[in-house]
């Protein structure tokens, strides 16, 4: 490491925001890319020089005008609990760790303006307080940062009402250039897929404009069935049911229930499960779906426990595969996108090729204003070959495979990669931006 230019970051941020102890750097190095065996092994040794914890967007600009002229590669961080290395750092050099800029800048009727990492949590939670609340959140929301959701994430609970974040979930972004004189640029409308799953790689986002929802009073409920067949047909049928409002839809098969610790005594052993968010008033309709697929209500927290106890939405979308970890470390997980009809004949494929190879859990979102089965299987590991056989399998079903075991976002990426390559050429033309997550072609640079 270059002590000169960590003597000469000190000077510039504050020896207080510029962290270099190993253990510290090491820790924030990191992500969750351990969920994927194919990671693991290649991104454990992997860590910045230094980490920067910047408290305004000055500072921001300031370490990048730094970092350009001494040619430092820069990571952003918010929390650091995606999924793929997105925030680990390939090629050493900074973390620029965003937890500083915490701020609430402004809470309308219909948007909320946010430094890029508040955590959604606190969001939430202040929203709902006057009477509001997010309209879509990952279910790390607790620890998860806005810009960090918008960088890394997708989607999650309220997706099934709102869509994922390319649905008009995010109307503007601040975006600081990697560049000798970094440029604040304003972004709305049709360029913010450029920044939308970006892994950071072409701006820092310092500031976001989100749209908010009102204040819904949540009933958590789970239904219970014999077999998962009938399970997906309630929950698809709540999921098209635009009479219940709803945040979560979320069918698992079993023994996938029987992971989830906390709860598992409250659930019946040996039925699968579809775990929902959705408004008081709602039980009746669901009772009824219920009844007409073959199952019946169980579990149930009333709307005035939310929040209080642990709640359904921690068992869902990649928690879900967090438990089923926990319960024996040799699952791992895809993410996959099933046709919106034809679901139930793709599954009972994968079923009858793999067993309990591949545990079933869907989670229904709409998406593009289309009710689609999005997926998180619970897959159990054994080579790298296999578990791409069995990814050839679903695709060659006609189900869409976003693969989590790359850091790359060509090939395990869901956003727009040409439009996000403009912006890496306009913002970044050094690539000093997370390096090795998105190339500028070979012939350009
Ligand atoms: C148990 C578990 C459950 C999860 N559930 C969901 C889920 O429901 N939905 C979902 O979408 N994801 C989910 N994820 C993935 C992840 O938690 C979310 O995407 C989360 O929103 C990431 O936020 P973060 O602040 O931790 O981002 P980080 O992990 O710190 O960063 C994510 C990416 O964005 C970049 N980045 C961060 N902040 C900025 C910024 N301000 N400017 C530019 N680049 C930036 C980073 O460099 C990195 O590439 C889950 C992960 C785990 C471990």
């Amino acid at each position: 490491m270059s002590v000169e230019w960590t003597k000469e970051m000190a000077e510039l941020v504050g020896p207080e925001r510029l962290l270099l102890g190993f253990d510290q750097v090491d820790k924030l190095s990191k992500d969750y890319y351990w969920y994927s065996p194919v990671l693991e092994p290649l991104l454990r040794d992997k860590r910045a020089e230094a980490v920067v914890v910047p408290e305004s967007e000055e500072q921001v600009a300031q370490v990048l005008a730094f970092a350009w002229r001494e040619g430092i590669p820069v990571t952003t961080r918010g929390a650091g609990t995606g999924n793929y290395g997105q925030a680990v750092p390939l090629e050493g050099g900074i973390v620029l760790d965003l937890s500083g800029l915490d701020r609430v800048l402004e809470i309308g009727d219909e948007e909320a303006r946010v430094q890029a990492g508040v955590r959604l949590g606190a969001l939430e939670k202040q929203l709902r307080e006057t009477g509001k609340e997010l309209r879509i959140y990952p279910s790390t929301f607790m620890k998860a940062t806005v810009g960090g959701f918008v960088c890394g994430g997708s989607g999650g609970i309220g997706s099934i009402t709102w869509g994922n974040l390319w649905d008009g979930n995010v109307t503007e972004a601040v975006i600081y250039t990697m560049e000798e004189a970094p440029r604040r640029i304003v972004v709305r409308g049709s360029e913010l897929p450029a920044y939308i799953h970006n892994y950071g790689t072409n701006g820092v986002l310092t500031e976001l404009a989100i749209p908010i929802a009102r204040r819904t009073e949540w009933r958590q409920t789970v239904a219970q069935f014999d077999g998962f067949e009938a399970c997906c047909r309630f929950a698809h049928a709540v999921a098209l049911d635009d009479a219940i409002r709803k945040r979560l839809v979320a069918p698992v098969e079993w023994p996938i229930p029987s992971f989830f610790k906390p709860i598992v005594k409250r659930l019946e052993s040996g039925s699968a499960a579809c775990l929902l968010e959705t408004a008081d008033g709602s039980e009746q309709a669901l009772a009824a779906h219920a009844e007409a697929a073959g199952g019946r209500i169980g579990y149930t927290i009333p709307s005035d426990q939310y929040r209080k106890t642990i709640g359904l939405s921690d068992f869902t979308w990649n928690h879900t595969t967090l438990w089923a970890l926990k319960a024996d470390p040799s699952y791992t997980y895809l993410q996959a996108g099933f046709h919106p009809t034809d679901f139930l004949r793709q599954i009972r494929l994968i079923k009858a090729e793999y067993g309990d190879e591949v545990l079933m859990h869907l989670e229904f979102i709409r998406s593009a204003g289309v009710v689609v089965p999005a997926s998180l299987p619970v897959v159990r590991y054994t080579t790298r070959e296999r578990l791409y056989e069995i990814i050839a399998f679903f695709r060659s079903n006609g189900v869409g495979i976003n693969d989590p075991h790359t850091w790359t976002l060509e090939m395990g990426g869901r956003g727009e990669l040409e439009a996000m390559l403009a912006a890496k050429r306009a913002n970044d033309p050094r690539g000093l931006l997370n390096p090795g997550k998105l190339q500028i072609p070979v012939g350009e640079r």
